[in-house]
This record gives structure tokens, C-alpha cells and sequence, in this order.
């Protein structure tokens, strides 16, 4: 099959691409179409047969549900059983944005988009050419992140084409993602609202909004048998590169110390290591710079927006260098700080080492 990316341009070309596009979700295809989070793999959330395409195109594992994509509050109604207090106060106070809400569904919504739950998970974007095409879909858009399944999200249209070129028709380009992480997942099906998957709208945000909030302890850490997470997809390798990652905390001059040491090591027996450094911390490194250490900064860590927005690219990108292990400060701070260290210990495959 050929892919085919057309752009959104915010041009009026584009209610052609979106009203194509749309057809193609109707007939039982695929699209691949920015949000704000990442770029998402779209298709009719209500027919079984294309929940079964998304989850072969990415070669996700069908135990793991799908996210309904709605544009307009009065079409979540007919998908959920009800619509608790605390669910009304999220949507007004954060929807269309990154934050999906997980219900308990109605008959409507077939079993293999719920990987066989019966929860469904749903979301409003607030990207303006996700909404257009879900509207004009007329359906739930089911969508996933759009990339190979254990690869990291897709925040631009080349990721997309990069994993699933031959496997979908349409890839709708419309720039880079600008969050770059994934929708925030609260579950408000249970008495106590519970964080199954951090995310831009942060803990403080919820609690302050809703009281009490519980957090999945899968979330914090690594997935054992006790702490089997309530969200199937964050059971499951993703993010992780080829090359072996390791994060190291610790103050700023021993972990330079310690990585630059490590390179060096790695330099005598001719390999090239990876660094990912923030801004403020790059000129510790930079004398070091050259043919054994690449250095992939990656914003300021006082800004969490900006490494959350490059952190995915980047972790695409290091299999691109000829790297033989790749080190990468951490990031706690901030209200951004829980979701980007859970993807980047995921990325880790969790190994940490901590010189504090
Ligand atoms: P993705 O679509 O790639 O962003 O992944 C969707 C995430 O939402 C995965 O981690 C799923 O496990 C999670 N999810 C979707 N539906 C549900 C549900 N009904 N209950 C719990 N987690 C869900
Ligand atoms: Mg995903």
C-alpha cells in the first residue's frame, strides 16, 4: 500500500485532505493525524474490524486498549454508562486538551477497542485538525499513537512514515506535536479518581480540582507483580532505543564527572557514547565534545515544556548516531518532571544509577 502524507496548511485545501480523510475512517480505513499530545492512529472506534487494522498496523498487542477521540461533549453520552461528578468537573476544566478520562462503557463501544474492558477510555484534542477530522468523521476516532508498537510516539509526520509507511493510506502532516507527551489518563470510573498515566496536566493540577487523587504506583516505578499497572499499554517495552540507556541522577558536576569518565572508558576500546544534557548543564560537557561523545541537548530543564516537546525525537534519533550506550541526566523538577522521567525510565528499560 502507498502512504500518502498530505499537510494541513491551514489553508482551505484542507477541508478536501480532512473530508478525504474522514472517508477513508468511514470505509474502515486509517489515518494517521496530528493532536497536541503526539501524532495519533486513527480509526472507526465503534467497528471491531478497525480496532483489529490499528492493532496489526502497529503490531500492538490487542490486550491493550484503544483511546476514543470525540470532538463535541454531547458524543460521549452514548459511550459511557455514566458520567460521575468528577468526570463533569474534568471536562470543564481541561477539555479539549491532553487529558483522557476513562469511563465505564456502554454496549456501544465494541470489546476489541477496549482490549476487552469494560472501561473505555475517551478524549477531546483540542488540535483544531483533530477535531475537524473527527467531526467531519462523524464517528469516535479510536487512535493510538501512531507509531510501531515499543517505539516512542510519533511528534511529527516523518515519525509516523518512519514506522507505518506501507501499513496505513493517509499520514495528515500538521508540524510538530507541540506538548509531545501523551494525554494525561485519569480513571474516575472507581470511587477514587486514580492517575493511570502522567502526563501535561500534572498531579497538583487534578488534586487541586478534584481533592483527593491516587496515583498508580506503576507510574513511579518499575511494573512488578504487585504493582501491575491498571493501564495494560504502560505494562508493555516502549520508548526504548536500540542502544542501551542509562539515567543517572545525582548533582550536576559528579554526574558530568561520572558520564564524562564513562566515555572516556568506552573511548579506549574505540566506541562513541551519548550524552543527553539540558541546557544548563551543556557547558560541563562540551570540552569533552568530539569523535567519542555526542552530545544531544535537549532544552532547558528549567522549561519542562521544552524537553518534554524534544524528548521523544530525540530518543528516535539515537539509534541514528553509531552510539554504543547513551547516558541521560534526569528531569524531576517541575510539574512536567513525573511524566517525562516515566517515559524516560521506560526508555531506560529503568536502569538508574543515583550518585546522590
Ligand atoms: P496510546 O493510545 O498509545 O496513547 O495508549 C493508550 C493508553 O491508554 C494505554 O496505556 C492504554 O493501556 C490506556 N488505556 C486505554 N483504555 C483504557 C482503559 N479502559 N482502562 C485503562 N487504561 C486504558
Ligand atoms: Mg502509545
Amino acid at each position: 500500500m502507498e502512504t500518502k502524507i498530505k499537510t494541513l496548511d491551514g489553508s482551505g485545501n484542507d477541508d478536501i485532505i480532512l473530508r478525504e480523510a474522514a472517508d477513508l475512517i468511514r470505509r474502515g480505513d486509517l489515518v494517521a493525524f496530528p493532536t497536541e499530545t503526539v501524532y495519533g492512529l486513527g480509526g472507526n472506534g465503534l467497528d471491531p474490524s478497525s480496532s483489529r487494522a490499528i492493532y496489526a498496523a502497529k503490531g500492538r498487542p490487542s490486550d491493550n486498549p484503544l483511546i476514543l477521540h470525540i470532538a463535541d461533549r454531547e458524543a460521549l453520552r452514548p459511550l459511557v454508562r455514566e458520567i460521575p461528578p468528577a468526570a463533569e468537573k474534568l471536562m470543564d476544566a481541561f477539555w479539549p486538551g491532553p487529558l483522557t478520562i476513562i469511563f465505564r462503557k456502554t454496549g456501544l463501544v465494541p470489546p476489541e477497542t477496549t482490549g476487552g474492558l469494560d472501561t473505555v477510555a475517551v478524549r477531546m484534542p483540542s488540535h483544531p485538525g483533530a477535531a475537524a477530522l473527527i467531526r467531519a468523521a462523524g464517528v469516535p476516532i479510536a487512535a493510538p499513537s501512531a507509531n510501531a508498537s515499543g517505539r516512542p510516539s510519533p511528534t511529527c509526520a516523518r515519525h509516523v512514515y518512519e514506522d507505518l509507511n506501507g501499513r496505513i493510506p493517509l499520514i495528515l502532516d500538521g508540524g510538530e506535536s507541540e506538548i509531545g507527551l501523551e494525554s494525561t489518563i485519569v480513571d474516575v470510573s472507581r470511587s477514587v479518581p486514580e492517575i493511570l498515566r502522567p502526563g501535561y496536566i500534572g498531579l497538583q493540577a487534578l488534586r487541586d480540582l478534584l481533592g483527593t487523587v491516587s496515583v498508580d504506583p506503576a507510574v513511579l516505578g518499575r511494573p512488578d507483580e504487585k504493582t501491575a499497572p491498571r493501564a495494560p499499554g504502560m505494562k508493555y517495552r516502549h520508548y526504548a532505543p536500540q542502544v542501551p540507556l542509562t539515567l543517572v541522577a545525582g548533582p550536576d558536576e559528579k554526574r558530568a564527572a561520572y558520564i564524562l569518565e564513562k566515555a572516556q572508558e568506552a573511548a579506549q576500546n574505540g566506541e562513541r557514547t551519548g550524552a543527553m544534557v539540558c541546557r544548563e548543564t551543556l557547558p560541563l560537557y562540551q570540552a569533552d565534545e568530539g569523535d567519542h561523545l555526542l552530545l544531544i541537548p535537549l532544552g532547558a530543564r528549567a522549561c519542562g515544556e521544552e524537553i518534554a516537546h524534544g524528548l521523544f525525537a530525540a530518543l528516535r534519533h539515537l539509534d541514528e548516531c553509531g552510539l554504543s550506550h547513551v547516558y541521560s541526566e534526569t528531569f524531576e523538577e517541575g510539574p512536567l518532571g513525573v511524566a517525562i522521567m516515566n517515559r524516560l525510565r521506560k526508555a531506560a528499560a529503568f536502569d538508574l544509577t543515583d550518585l546522590a
